[in-house]
């Protein structure tokens, strides 16, 4: 077999495409109101509706989102954030851009997720806030602590980007009752090409976001063209999401069921096909509840050359993330994170977007199992 059959594993990620996408931003485009428009308002209602939520406000990326969820809860110098390190640097980015300072704790090494107990002993008099990431689309349950978060008035701001569609017990993520912030960028499980939501706690935050994210202006677009003024109430910044990514956005979450279904069935086949390697052990990701986002594993010795080979082989690997606390931007609030520091040595994430097949799966495996002999040979897969 040539390498060409198997096209699809040489990217890690990809945008899914369902077709009447080029419809839609055709439409859009021909509608001429590329901004803020009937159509982002339109996106928004049905993301409420599919999360079952009152009020949804769409922004124009997860960490636009972050950082208004961030403002909402009144988060702002003098301030902590507990947060996991591992985690994509948007998430500490926007900490900063609050002017709060991220307190970097470990990760459950199961999980790859932040658990209730790593923040309780976290929490600090300066704590305001904990920023859980749901990663790999894995729900974060914060039951057991969330009486004492309550009491202490710290707010819990999930950062959702990988867990579009995932659910917590009987609810989706996004109706937990958590200020939670998705991704609808180019690799998420639902693309808008770029774009974020963010779930309010209630109207009065519905209200405030959607200043926030329009440059303070608080009136709606609708009443804003039938007026010679408009009242500019607050700060705010440019975060609206645009009327052609929502249009792209609408055509996916019609498509999303689809999408579940094919994430869950990929990452039961890798489930599968990996249960024959000893070298590597796959990340769980609780899929009956989860859509997965990603496939995750640990390679226990030897991760480096594996990944080259296997990159060497066509076979686009990634490794999500490298630890934030040793990045130079965030070294001053760097601490010993000794589960994380282990985890970002050994994952390594394989080929996984709805363009593939389970023969798609089954070839990255195959090749994966060679890596492993050439890697170290003699020794057992
Ligand atoms: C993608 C991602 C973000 C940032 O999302 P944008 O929409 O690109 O701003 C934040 N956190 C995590 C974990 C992500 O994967």
């Amino acid at each position: 077999m040539t390498t060409s059959d198997f096209q699809s594993v040489s990217r890690n990620a990809k945008p899914y495409l369902h077709g009447p996408e080029y419809a839609a931003v055709a439409e859009a485009l021909q509608i001429g109101q590329w901004g803020h428009n009937t159509a982002t308002e339109a996106f928004e209602v049905e993301l409420a509706a599919f999360l079952g939520v009152p009020d949804v406000v769409a922004v124009s990326s997860c960490t636009a989102a972050l950082h208004v969820a961030l403002l909402l809860a009144g988060v702002g110098p003098g301030h902590e954030v507990i947060v996991p390190s591992q985690t994509f640097c948007a998430t500490i980015q926007a900490i900063l851009m609050s002017g709060a300072e991220p307190h970097f704790i470990d990760i459950d090494a199961d999980t790859l997720c932040v658990d209730s107990a790593a923040i309780s002993a976290a929490i600090t008099p300066r704590t305001r806030a904990v920023m859980p990431v749901l990663y790999g689309g894995r729900a974060v349950d914060l039951t057991a602590i969330q009486d004492n978060l309550d009491r202490r008035g710290i707010a819990v701001i999930e950062d959702a980007a990988h867990a579009f569609g995932s659910s917590l017990g009987p609810v989706r993520v996004g109706a937990t009752g958590a200020l939670t912030c998705f991704s609808f960028g180019p690799i998420k499980s639902l693309t808008c090409g770029e774009g974020g939501a963010l779930i309010p706690r209630n109207t009065d935050e519905a209200v405030r976001a959607r200043a926030l994210r329009l440059l303070g202006v608080s009136q709606a677009q609708a009443a804003r063209i039938r007026t010679t003024s408009y009242d500019v109430d607050t700060p705010g910044w440019r975060y609206h999401l645009s009327a052609v990514h929502a249009a792209i956005g609408r055509v996916q979450l019609a498509h999303f069921g689809a999408i579940e279904t094919v994430r869950r069935n990929l990452w039961r086949a890798y489930a599968r096909e990996l249960a024959h390697l000893d070298r590597v052990t796959l990340v769980d990701v609780d899929v009956e509840r989860s859509v997965p986002f990603n496939c995750v594993v640990r390679v226990l010795t030897g991760r480096d050359r594996v990944f080259e080979i296997l990159h060497d082989r066509g076979i686009g690997v990634g490794v999500h993330y490298p630890p934030n606390h040793l990045q130079p931007a965030f070294a001053r609030w760097s601490r010993s994170l000794p589960v994380t520091e282990t985890t970002a040595r050994q994952i390594m994430s394989l080929p996984f977007h709805p363009e593939m097949t389970e023969h798609d799966v089954a070839h990255v495996v195959s090749v994966l199992a060679l890596a492993l002999t050439e890697s170290a040979p003699g020794q057992p897969l």
